[in-house]
């Protein structure tokens, strides 16, 4: 099969038939499963191109070139998880090194950079990408990469990825984003300039809350020598089967999406005009600052909300009525889950932080999901009452 059949053709359909799609040699035509660790040499320095399913494997590979297609990169390499995938990227990087990163950001990459790599020399900057003079002020000349999410986690801002790149490419760092929450089926960072794309694929691109893995998408092979050596060193590849999975997830990533972002258009606009609620924070929302921008930029919204209630026992209240929406981490799955930030995702975000995003104890961030969006409402009203 000749992978050049794709041009020309839609995300949806890549995500459909993906990058071989049907298994070369039987026809399957859903990829199967090489639930192999090792892959014997027909001869001394003869290889099949497989050797050892930690440095790679036929549905791994089948899985990252597709992902690697759908993002418009040359490679990408999967990860048991988002944090692995970021921790590999890190070590491109070396001690006195300088990173910018998004303020309001995952908290768990606010650990892994606070706690765990500023203790290896690598300096951090958190800073507010949506202000560009903000972000020039804080270029050194041991600037190396400007690492962010948009739109942001849970805050919901969107950063200006062209003048971005612009400002770290004028520095000769690197743009690196965080693609989780809009996918490339909604954002495809590297058309706006971005060097590299990381994932946590266990959101979205999962779609069901029943897999963990991550994504690193390189754009060319500049970096690839690199970041293929970590990979195939430190072990943290994903599965096989977790492989499997991922890409029958892909199948239906516009479906869900496209779904979810219009219930999501829907509970948002409901929410605005609930006398409990006093903000909303939707990228969708035509009065959400960034709402230009995000029509410039991307071909969607996502479905992330984040909202204040008006106290923080109402927001307490909400958690334990919540039926058919489920108190629970994460996102982006068929489930939908609302979360309490403060304590939950960001918890380990100083305070001063925490306040200064808005993050405080009144703020609920919602997941939106695939059930009825009436259903979504109906239980949200309830909650609420
Ligand atoms: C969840 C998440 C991560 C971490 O990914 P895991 O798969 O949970 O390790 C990173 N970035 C964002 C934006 C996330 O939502």
């Amino acid at each position: 099969m000749d992978p050049s059949r794709h041009a020309g053709r839609s995300l949806d359909t890549k995500a459909v038939h993906g990058y071989l799609g049907r298994d070369p040699r039987t026809g399957a035509v859903s990829f199967p499963i090489y639930q192999s660790a090792t892959f014997a040499h027909p001869a001394l320095h003869e290889s099949t191109g497989y050797a050892y399913s930690r440095c790679g494997n036929p549905t791994v590979l089948e899985l990252e070139n597709t992902i690697a297609l759908l993002e418009g990169g040359l490679k990408s390499l999967a990860f048991a998880s988002g944090m692995a995938a970021i921790t590999t990227l890190l070590k491109s990087f070396v001690p006195k090194d300088r990173i910018l990163v998004s303020l309001d950001l995952y908290g768990g990459t606010y650990r892994l950079f606070k706690d765990v790599y500023a203790r290896y020399g690598i300096e951090f900057r958190f800073v507010d990408f949506t202000d560009l003079d903000a972000v020039r002020a804080e270029l050194t000349p041991n600037t190396r990469a400007l690492f962010l999410e948009t739109p942001t986690n849970p805050t919901m801002q969107v950063a200006d990825l062209r003048a971005l790149s612009d400002i770290a490419h004028g520095n000769g760092a690197l743009l690196i984003v965080d693609n989780t929450f809009l996918t490339c089926l909604f954002q495809r960072p590297f058309e706006h300039g971005a060097d590299l794309v990381v994932y946590s694929g266990s959101k979205y691109l999962c779609g069901h809350n029943d897999v963990t893995c991550g994504f690193i998408v390189l754009k060319d092979d500049s970096h690839l020598e690199r970041i293929f050596m970590d990979y195939m060193s430190e072990g943290a590849a994903l599965a096989p089967f977790d492989a499997w999975l991922m890409l029958r997830s892909l199948k239906t990533l516009g479906v869900r999406l496209r779904r979810q972002q219009e219930s999501a258009l829907r509970i948002a606009s409901w929410l605005k005009r609930h006398p409990h609620v006093t903000d909303v924070f939707y990228v969708g929302d035509p009065d959400h600052p960034d709402y230009a921008l995000s029509c410039r930029q991307t071909d969607g919204f996502g479905a992330m909300i984040s909202f204040n209630v008006d106290s923080n026992e109402r927001l307490l209240e909400v958690l334990r009525r919540v039926d058919v929406i489920t108190f629970a981490e994460s996102l982006g799955g068929c489930e939908s889950l609302i979360t309490y930030p403060f304590v939950q995702t960001h918890g380990s975000m100083p305070l001063d932080i925490r306040e200064r995003l808005g993050i405080g104890e009144r703020f609920l961030r919602l997941s939106v999901g695939m059930e009825d969006a009436d259903d979504l409402i109906a239980d949200l009203e309830q909650a609420l009452a």
